[in-house]
């Protein structure tokens, strides 16, 4: 019998669970801020990447990996349900290296995390390459870099679309999203769970918070920890460019319509969204260094977005020991990670084997001992 859902944040995160429960045939319910609310969803670069990913938590690396497997299969039938094209492609990607030490140290840690998990060292493939190397991956690369890792995993989208077309995708399968509607409570309420809004109390017998920075104060209420904190990420876009064929990096990416996107900055703003001179000076300085004929494109947009992060970069997927039937999803790779929310994830939330499933996850790697 279908379940009452009700997911409190309406980001990339709460739709694609949204998506994945509806499909499973539940009733789906959803919240969301008004248009000014803080969204890494509408902000973030839009790479489906692994590389980089699980560094001391080698599940982290699998789960990545699991996510880009799927996300194929996951933007075709996004595609086919809404005739929204998300722009995924995935020919691989490379993570570039200014010098010496960053390359050494970036194949010390892939080796590293390969050796803590053999489904890593089997199915995780990268090599490295100096920039000679890279050229045809990175046509017009730099003099001044000193090479980068490739990994055919890598890809990248239009997270805008993406959003938009979980959106569709979620409507077509009668989840109902309720914008505006901010959520100042969560509580217990009989055998299910109460979200109190101005537009007023919102009930189910299952509750999810995927509320992004919001997760902080809402999660304590529901006995899960919301360990998140915001850290500031600049991006700045070029003009249109004739269009190249060229592997993303993190550092910069050409999109499909032509325009550059440079941005890989981390920052501790608080909940400043703003962006600065110095930052994008820097990031057209890294973006010149990398393809020197940028030095003449003009930069037409910049922003800023606060990246959802926990205490060690890794996702929380928590279930509530105190009250049962609620959950709280955070992650700073959400597009990423987006084809196994709407999969795996929300199919171990339906079940309710979230904590045994993915203990590694849960917030109480956060308790500070007595
Ligand atoms: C600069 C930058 C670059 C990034 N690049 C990448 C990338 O290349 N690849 C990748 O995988 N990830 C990337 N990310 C991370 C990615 O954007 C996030 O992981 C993802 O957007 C998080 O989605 P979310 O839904 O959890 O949070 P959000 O997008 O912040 O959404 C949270 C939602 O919850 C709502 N909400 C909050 N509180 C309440 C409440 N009380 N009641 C109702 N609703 C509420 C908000 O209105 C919002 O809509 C990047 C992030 C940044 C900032």
């Amino acid at each position: 019998m279908a379940q009452d859902f009700l997911i409190v944040g309406g980001g990339v995160v709460g739709m694609a669970v949204a998506y994945g429960l509806a499909q499973a045939g539940q009733k789906v319910t959803v919240l969301d801020e008004r248009d000014d609310a803080l969204r890494a969803s509408r902000g973030n670069a839009g790479l489906t990447w692994v590389q980089g990913k699980g560094l001391g938590m080698p599940r982290y690396a699998e789960l990545s990996l699991d996510a880009v497997t799927a996300w194929p299969a996951f933007a075709d039938e996004l595609q086919s349900l809404t005739g929204i094209d998300v722009q995924h492609e995935q020919r691989g990607g490379i993570d570039i290296c200014f010098d010496a030490d960053e390359a050494a140290a970036r194949q010390a840690e892939y080796r590293a995390l390969q050796q803590a998990s053999p489904r890593i060292a089997r199915g995780f493939h990268w090599r490295y390459l100096d920039r000679d190397a890279l050229l045809p991956y990175l046509p017009g690369l730099g003099d001044n870099i000193h090479g980068g890792t490739w990994s055919p995993h890598d890809g990248h989208c239009n997270p805008l679309y993406l959003l938009r077309a979980l959106y569709a995708a979620s409507l077509e399968r009668g989840v109902i999203v309720h914008p505006a509607s901010p959520a100042s409570r969560v509580a217990r309420d009989g055998g299910g769970f109460v979200a109190t809004t101005p537009r007023g109390d919102f009930r189910a017998e299952r509750l999810i918070l995927a509320a992004g920075l919001g997760a902080s104060a809402l999660a304590p209420m529901l006995g899960l920890s919301g360990a998140v904190r915001p850290v500031r990420g600049q991006v700045v876009v070029t003009e249109r460019l004739p269009r190249i064929a060229q592997l993303p990096t993190p550092q910069i990416r050409q999109t499909a319509s032509g325009g550059y996107l440079i941005g890989d900055t981390q920052e501790d703003a608080g909940f400043d969204k703003g962006t600065t001179l110095t930052m994008i000076q820097a990031l057209a300085a890294k973006a010149t260094r990398i393809f020197p004929r940028l030095a003449q494109a003009r930069l037409v947009r910049a922003w800023g977005a606060l990246r959802v992060m926990t205490p060690d970069g890794n996702p929380l997927y928590e279930s509530s020991e105190a009250c049962p039937g609620a959950y709280n999803i955070n992650c700073h790779s959400g597009i990423t990670l987006a084809a196994f929310h709407a999969g795996d994830l929300s199919r171990a939330i339906l079940d309710d084997r979230l904590a045994r499933d993915y203990p590694q996850f849960s917030g109480e790697r956060f308790d500070v001992p007595a």
